[in-house]
């Protein structure tokens, strides 16, 4: 078995290595993704730095361009981790084609699967590696591997949703960056954050799913007693796009104005329901989940005592009401 595994990382390893020559030396098939890359204000430096490469397309390097220098075991290991998809001919062809394709690597440096960006438009955006048994994106995230000793000298990590909000932050020198990989934060995720750093900001796209994602992840924090704040961006924007128009002065700033979990999630309930009769009592529902994550009955406590002073009412009210059993 762990031979197997071993097979499925070189693999990984060899496909990382190719994706990332082509984009390098390949002069007209990887022109247009260099450009893309340029245009996204993603220089040498940092390709190195996550060894980004490009997954050729059909006209520059056919169907099988992985496979072709790939032996027959690598080959079905290949199929495995789904860089390769079979034929019904027999034979295999890519899945990444025409694709920026970011290794995603496990804390150890080793490459477990990849994500892939369509250069310019197209469907799907982004393109992930499959679960495989090297492969499984609840337990990575991107970027940890190059930037947790910055995450440890900082002792917090920032998390954003996407593959160029990582890289885009780290070019321009905010470092101590992960990214899920475009799915709900996890509790494995925050585990592995806990490893580098006590603190953690979400700084999410501003947008309804960056807020319900921010939203969902709260519990979690609470579960695994890591400390957390939440900044979401103004106007539809994303880190990426935020950070290269105003630049990180103002990002910096965005993050320092991070809310506290309670309050943001406070903050979200009042926005959606208001502070009428009704609307506390929806309100006072939605907490019980909340402050029954909180690990501590200190911790507790606290919380039942902040929400009841937002909330205008006594922290006995709040706290019969989380006591009472519901159906
Ligand atoms: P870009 O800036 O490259 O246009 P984005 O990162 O801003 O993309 P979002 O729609 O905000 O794109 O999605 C956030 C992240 O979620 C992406 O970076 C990617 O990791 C993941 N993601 C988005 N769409 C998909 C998809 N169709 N399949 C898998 N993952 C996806
Ligand atoms: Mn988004
Ligand atoms: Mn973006
Ligand atoms: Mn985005």
């Amino acid at each position: 078995k762990s031979r197997k595994r071993k097979l499925l990382f070189e693999v990984n390893e060899k496909a990382a290595a190719r994706y990332f020559d082509f984009l390098k030396n390949n002069e007209k098939g990887a022109e247009a993704a260099r450009k893309y890359l340029q245009n996204r204000g993603i220089e040498d430096r940092i390709v190195e730095k996550f060894r980004i490469g490009y997954a050729p397309p059909v006209e520059a390097a056919g169907w099988n361009f992985l496979g072709s220098t790939f032996s027959q075991e690598q080959t079905r290991a290949a199929v495995e981790t789904g860089l390769l998809v079979d034929n019904k001919k027999g034979g295999t062809y890519d899945r990444f084609r025409d694709r920026i394709v970011f290794p995603i690597f496990n804390i150890a440096g080793q490459v477990c699967g990849f994500g892939g960006r369509i250069v310019g438009e197209g469907q799907p955006k982004y393109l992930n590696s499959p679960e495989s048994a090297v492969f499984n994106k609840s337990n990575l995230l991107l970027g940890l591997f190059q930037q947790k000793e910055s995450i440890r000298r900082h002792n917090r990590a920032i998390l954003v949703e996407g593959n160029f909000d990582l890289v885009s932050l780290v070019a321009k020198g905010c470092e101590n960056v992960v990214a899920p990989l475009g799915t709900a934060v996890t509790r494995e995720q925050l585990r592995l954050i806990k490893r580098f750093a006590e603190e953690a900001t979400l700084l999410f796209d501003g947008d309804e799913a960056g807020g319900k994602a921010a939203a969902r992840a709260v519990p979690l924090f609470l579960a695994e007693q890591l400390a957390g704040k939440v900044a979401l961006l103004p106007g539809g924007h994303d880190p990426d796009t935020y950070i290269r128009e105003f630049g990180l002065a103002e990002l910096s700033r965005i993050l320092g104005e991070a809310k506290d979990l309670p309050e943001f999630v406070l903050g979200r309930l009042v926005e959606q329901f208001g502070l009428g009769l009704d609307g506390k009592r929806r309100i006072v529902e939605e907490l019980v989940p909340l402050v029954e994550a909180a690990p501590s009955p200190l911790q507790r406590s606290v919380f039942l005592s902040h929400f009841a002073q937002e909330l205008g009412m006594a922290v006995e009210q709040l706290e019969q009401f989380m006591a009472a059993p519901r159906d």
